[in-house]
């Protein structure tokens, strides 16, 4: 499990890694900011704020290409 403090108020959130590594987005449970971290050998090492649309856009791509993934096998 890794802690996260968010950025924007400092409240910490937990999420669980498969890797040590993650870079995707995070939502704050207590203040809701979106954010796109980037988390290397359990640190967070960078993050940007992310708009709703934005994250949309993004789940929307990855859906696209899983479901490319599952036509290849
Ligand atoms: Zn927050």
């Amino acid at each position: 499990m890794f802690t996260i403090k968010c950025p924007a108020c400092g409240v910490e959130g937990s999420m669980s890694l498969i890797d040590a590594g993650y870079i995707g987005p995070y939502r704050c449970w207590s203040c809701h900011a979106l954010f796109t971290i980037e988390i290397k050998n359990n640190q967070m090492t960078a993050y940007k704020p992310l708009s709703e649309e934005e994250l949309k856009r993004q789940q929307e791509l990855k859906k696209l290409q899983d479901k490319n993934k599952k036509r290849e096998e």
